[in-house]
């Protein structure tokens, strides 16, 4: 099957759009599912995050779209607000050769007031949580009379969030004519029941039937129940990644975990699933931005984590269901790193190993405890969060931020890290040795009448 962009009916202003932003040639999962969807075809494909299954509804999406009609055409349904971002700004790379293009990220957890007023503009495109969206639906702000795609990304997640019946309603409400892509990392029954109620005929779609990414180194240690939180120090001391998730089968565990870390003076800090979207959202970018190095996390509540480079995952425990250890360990090893997937095992888990072995295609590559010898470095990660108490809404820009602090505060321009700005918070990491001449400053500093704190 032919790679290139250029063989499928795109135009050619989309074509230039993409050679643009760096999109060579399709992922297997775009050159599998492209074709089928201009074709208007309804279809529910096998991709986890990091398939590039973004584009793939996103060009069917701006192909048919009207960018003279300003109503909302697509439809993308997302099971958390990180995901809705990261959708939406995936969309608006992909939309540049477009004029004009709106497209509204709607999520719970903000006033609706604001959702209310950017929706009478008008949008082409909307992206968000099905509970948010439905409220919109009922409340007549959100028409989908002229919608023409549905997508029901990480479908296996909506339905764990308990969204089925939302999505049901959310489709009732568009028109019987449209296109409904379905997208999901594993298949649960309940998948193939959303497709029946939803979709027309769909085709299926599994790209890489070879599962386990390649560029993922994959190591299994047999550890005795009472010995994991030796041995899970043993890999950390020994591997020193940069950036990693634990994964433990329940929340009392992730907590025990974290608790075990920081006592040993890691930077850890545990996911919880019912956290403050606030709180969720700080830890993403203290995690992203290199000030936390370590987050524990059961399945449901790293939902919507996507770094763009983890350095490692690691199984504390195995998670009993094989496809959810597959997609534990694709979220290592993304743009083109390796990645390191480390896993604690029982002696009394054989059988779950064989059934693993089983859905990656592949024997899992053993190695003893052992083998590991602890390296001397540094437990700290590199970077320390600050916040400031104004954000988009009060028109800061990241080059401002960049610009005070390499100005006014006299940091070096290779201290400032990464810049996370929201509606009404921004973030900044700093190099740790210059966070110490930051707080010296934050007493009497400020920028545009907000000022800066240690978070
Ligand atoms: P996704 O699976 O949609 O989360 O996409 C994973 C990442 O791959 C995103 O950062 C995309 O920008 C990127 N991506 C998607 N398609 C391509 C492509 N054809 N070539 C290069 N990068 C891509």
């Amino acid at each position: 099957m032919s790679r290139s962009f250029s063989n499928i009916p795109l135009a050619e202003t989309c074509l230039a759009n993409l050679a643009a932003i760096g999109y060579e040639t399709m992922t297997p999962i775009q050159a599998e599912s492209l074709p089928e969807i201009l074709k208007q075809k309804d279809l529910i494909v096998q991709a986890k995050t990091g398939s590039g299954k973004t584009a793939a509804f996103g060009l069917g999406i701006l192909a048919k779209l009207d960018p003279t009609v300003c109503r909302v055409q697509a439809l993308v349904l997302c099971p958390t607000h990180e995901l809705a971002e990261q959708v939406s700004t995936e969309l608006r790379r992909l939309a540049r050769f477009l004029p004009n293009i709106k497209i509204l990220t709607l999520c719970g957890g903000v006033p609706m007031q604001g959702q209310l007023s950017s929706l009478e503009h008008g949008a082409h495109i909307v992206v968000g949580t099905p509970g948010r969206i439905q409220k919109h639906v009922r409340k007549g702000s959100l028409p989908l009379s002229a919608l023409t795609t549905l997508v029901l990304d990480e479908g296996d997640r909506l339905l764990d969030m308990g969204f089925y019946d939302t999505i049901i309603a959310i489709a009732d409400a568009a028109p019987a004519h449209r296109q409904t892509l379905l997208f999901s990392a594993t298949f649960p029954e309940r998948i193939t029941e959303m497709s029946a109620a939803v979709q027309k005929q769909a085709v299926r779609i599994a790209a890489d039937t070879e599962h386990c990414d390649k560029s993922i180194r994959q190591l299994f240690y047999t550890v005795a129940h009472p010995e994991r939180n030796q041995a899970l120090y043993a890999l950390l001391a020994h591997y020193q990644p940069e950036s990693t998730v634990i994964f433990c089968n329940t929340r009392q565990t992730c907590k025990d975990v974290t608790e075990f870390l920081r006592h040993k003076g890691y930077s850890a800090a545990g996911l919880q699933g019912d956290m403050e979207q606030a709180q969720r959202t700080l830890l993403f970018t203290q995690f992203a931005n290199r000030s936390i190095s370590i987050l524990v996390a059961t399945d449901v509540a790293s939902r919507g984590l996507d770094i763009e480079s983890l350095a490692a995952v690691i199984n504390y425990e195995l998670s009993p269901d094989p496809e959810v250890h597959v997609h534990r360990i694709g979220r290592t090893g993304r743009a083109g790193k390796e990645g390191l997937a480390l896993s604690l095992c029982l002696d009394s888990q054989e059988y779950l190993i064989r059934r693993i072995e089983e859905c990656q295609k592949r024997p899992v590559t053993r190695a003893a405890l052992a083998s590991l010898t602890p390296r001397p470095g540094t437990l700290a990660p590199p970077m320390v969060t600050f916040a400031l108490n104004g954000g988009k809404r009060d028109k800061i820009r990241p080059g401002e931020i960049l610009g005070l602090l390499t100005g006014d505060v006299g940091l070096a321009g290779n201290q400032v890290g990464k810049i996370t700005i929201f509606d009404s918070i921004a973030y900044v990491a700093i190099a740790r040795e210059a966070a110490a001449t930051f707080k010296q400053w934050l007493p009497n500093g400020k920028l545009k009448g907000r000022v800066f704190k240690a978070v």
